[in-house]
């Protein structure tokens, strides 16, 4: 008889999203995010982190700062630009991201121009900022359908 637990698709590609935010270094938010293709074949991750090459250990990753180049903001590489730029397919037109929070404005030009159609979050607690706004808007008028992941209760615990 074949297995009944098993985790269903969603759970997979936003467990993917999720596993890959345990990578990042900020103190504040880990953000993670999984592309998957039209065939349910994972093209791409990413976390949000530091360009390849800035050593990590001399970078700041402070939210305020009396200097703004004191802050993480200006260096940090979002999850998705960084899922996005790191895609193992030339074109991501048709896919959809899993992303474990809801895209920034920055971002959402970048998910747009790849093409990718749809974006399922697993949360949007920005919801009511400028940039959370702006993405929204784009979204909506450049066709990207957006949906919250509905949350399975299953919980997964991994000994590594
Ligand atoms: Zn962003």
């Amino acid at each position: 008889m074949k297995r009944t637990d098993y985790i269903k698709w969603d759970e997979y590609f936003m467990g993917i999203a999720r596993l890959s935010a345990e990578r990042s270094k900020d103190n504040s938010t880990q953000v993670g995010a999984c592309i998957v293709n039209k065939d349910k074949k994972i093209v791409a991750v990413g976390y949000n982190g530091m360009p390849t090459g800035c050593d990590d250990d001399e970078m700041p990753w402070e939210r305020t700062g009396d200097d703004p180049l004191e802050t993480k903001y200006p260096f940090v590489c979002h999850a998705e630009l960084n899922a996005i730029l790191n895609s193992n397919i030339g074109n991501l037109a048709g896919c959809t991201l899993y992303v474990t929070l809801f895209p920034c404005n920055e971002c959402a030009k970048a998910i747009i121009q790849s093409g990718i159609k749809r974006i399922v979050y697993y949360e949007n607690k920005y919801a009511d900022s400028e940039s959370v706004k702006a993405s929204s808007m784009l979204f909506r008028k450049c066709g990207v359908e957006t949906e919250a992941y509905v949350p399975s209760g299953k919980k997964i615990i991994l000994d590594m």
